[in-house]
Parts: C-alpha cells; structure tokens; sequence
C-alpha cells in the first residue's frame, strides 16, 4: 500500500510499504478514508526525534471504513464507518478502568515510553515504534489494535470531513473544558488557535462561560474562531493580552486559562529544554486570577525553561495538564456533530490527495496560506 512516511532529517515522502496484517484477536483493519495533520508530528518532521525511523507511517487522526475483523471485536463488522481515537488503549488496565484511557499501562507497542516521564503513557498511531507508537493513519490501510475500546461508528448523517475531528482534535478541545471545569458565568482565556485551542474556545462556550477570548498571533486564525465560536479574539502581535484580558475579566483576570499553543515549529532537540516553548504557559499563568485554574494541553516539549512556579503558589492556582482524551467522549462528540452542535470541517483549511502529503506538511508547519489542518484522502 502507499503511505506518508517519515524519510529521515526533515523529509517525508509518499512511499510503498506492506499492507497491515490482523496480529491480535481484538485487531481491526480500516481502510482509510480521510487522516488529518496534527502539532504533535512537528518535531518528528522537524528530525527532533531520535527514536524515529525512516520509513515509519504518520498519522494520528483518522477515519475509514472496516475491511476484516479480527475474532474477538464485538462492536464492529466489515463495512462498518469509524473514527479512531489517537491513543491506543487497552480498556481493562487500572487506568482504562477509572476511565483515564490516555494512560494506559497496555496500550503501547511493547516499548516502555519516555522512560524520563516515570511511567508509560498509553501507544498512539503515527508515533515511532521506539516511543511505543503504531503505523499511522497517513496511509491507504490502518491496523487498529484493542478495536473495540479505541474506534466508533460515525452517525450517517455526519459527514468524514466533519468526523475526522472527533478522532482527537475535538475530544482533546471539550477535555481542555472540561478539566478547567469551566462552569456558567466563566471567563475563559485560550492561547493558541489552531485546531484544538478552536474547540476547546467552542467547548467553553457550551458549558456556559460568559466571555472566551483566544489569543493567537495569526488574524487568519483568530478570525475564523471568532466566525464559528462566537467567541473575542486578541492578537498579541499588537495587543497587550494581559491589558486586555484583565480589563475583559472585571479586573481580576479569567477563572480559566488554557495552554493550547502546542509544540512550537522551530527546531530543536526533543525532548531536551525548550528555551522559548513556554511564553504562552507563562503568559497564562500570569494572566489568571488568583484561585484559579491553569489548563495545559497537547503534546509540549519535554522540559520549559523559566515556569513561574512562585506565581502558582502565591496566587494559588490549579495547574491541570492532559495530552489526549482518550477515546472515552468520542461517542458524545459524534452525537453533538449529528445534531449540528460540533461543527469542525472549516478546521480542514486544505484538502488534498495523500500523494502530495509532503507540501501538505509543508503548509501545515509554516502556518501558511491560512492553514489551520490539512486532511488528505489516500
Ligand atoms: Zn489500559
């Protein structure tokens, strides 16, 4: 089959490798449909990660249509259309169990992850096998393992530009609500508006915050999240964000900061210090109000330089931090986006054949032509 792969340096390429196989019982095998570009692949494009390979398939986020089953998946049939959450879960570990699907003692390729992290975090498609990643989604094929805890089948009326966004992008936006525990009445301030900073903005709103202000230093972006959630926009190329966002707050600051600025494109070595990677973590952490709650999302560097600890003491903030979801609210995601409540296909600012997944990337990385996400169909 063809498949984007990571080529080595900063190159990707469209290249032939072999069509997956069934390993497992609760193995499935999808053809894809639709697969889309996300953050957390910059610093392997970036050639920031030396546990990558060349030749290992990308992608994270995607959607398709089941072609075989393996003997013990229960939930899905061959024909079957299914989004697949990003991280590969067991579902019967102690932490699959209290629900924490992201944290899955079982769910990775049998390498233990991040070692420096103390523990492993659950597997996930289109990261290296050394990390304890699958082959991804950026391909005509996918195996999906543990089947029937990570995929679900998308309503018939939501369309596979809509769905693909409920595999991570979507869940990881409503987790950012969530675990501000944004409540009515709220302010809410979002830094970043990609993807994710647009519907954790989105996700907000839905549970009721008074005011939500996305921060971004893109207009492009920050116009589109102003269209479509509704909510205020500062750019702080030439706004004073902390001005401003004090002044919008009653001059006490947002009850709710959240960090979605994501993996900066720059280079440098992961996992190792990232000199410049926290100014939004620091800017919000600074900009909240006393008492409350700081929210960081997505896959980030592995060490920030400079973190206000002093700041979360003195002001007695809550510092909460999630990289996925886990698949545990897809089917209430895939339930707003049948009822129109959870709009995402704009975010697909490109289309494109799986082919030119190589410019896509390029796009992607350099924000251009107004890129939020590329989604290519193989
Ligand atoms: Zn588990």
């Amino acid at each position: 089959m063809r498949a984007l792969c990571w080529a080595g340096a900063d190159a990707v390429e469209v290249r032939r490798v072999p069509d997956p196989e069934l390993r497992n019982a609760q193995d499935m095998i999808v053809r894809v449909r639709r697969s889309t570009t996300c953050g957390a692949d910059l610093p392997l494009l970036g050639g920031r990660v030396p546990e990558a390979s060349a030749g290992e398939v990308l992608g994270r986020e995607f959607l398709g249509e089941v072609v075989e089953v393996g003997p013990e998946v229960r939930r899905h049939r061959v024909a079957d259309r299914v989004v697949v959450g990003a991280a590969v879960a067991c579902g019967a570990c102690w932490f699959c169990r209290q629900g924490l699907l992201a944290c899955c003692d079982n769910g990775t390729s049998g390498v233990t992850a991040e070692p420096e992290w103390g523990q492993p975090s659950a597997g996930g498609f289109g990261r290296p096998a050394r990390l304890g990643g699958f082959a991804g989604g950026h391909a005509e094929f996918v195996r999906v393992p543990y089947a029937d805890v990570g995929a679900f089948a998308v309503p018939e009326s939501v369309s596979d530009d809509r769905a693909v966004f409920a595999a991570d992008a979507a869940p990881a936006g409503w987790y950012g609500a969530e675990l501000g525990e944004v409540a009515p009445g709220d302010v809410v301030a979002v830094w970043g508006a990609g993807a994710v900073g647009q519907l954790t903005a989105g996700a907000a709103v839905a549970r009721g915050a008074d005011r939500v202000i996305v921060v971004d230093d893109r207009d492009d972006r920050l116009r589109m999240v102003a269209r479509h959630a509704g909510v205020e926009a500062l750019n702080h190329r030439y706004v004073d964000v902390l001005a401003e966002l004090r002044e919008r707050s009653g001059g006490r600051g947002p009850d709710v900061c959240v960090d979605a600025s994501g993996m900066p494109a720059e280079p440098s070595r992961w996992p190792l210090t990232e000199a410049d990677g926290g100014a939004a973590l620091r800017e919000a952490v600074h900009a909240c109000r006393k008492g409350g709650v700081v929210v960081v999302l997505d896959a980030r560097p592995g060490v920030v330089d400079r973190f206000p600890l002093g700041a979360l003491t003195d002001k007695g903030l809550a510092v909460r931090a999630a990289r996925r979801r886990g698949a545990t609210a897809i089917p209430e995601l895939l339930a707003r986006m049948a009822r129109d409540e959870l709009v995402t296909e704009h975010l697909a600012t490109h289309r494109m054949p799986l082919e030119r997944g190589a410019d896509g990337y390029a796009l992607f990385r350099d924000r251009a032509d107004g890129c939020v996400r590329v989604v290519f169909t193989p």
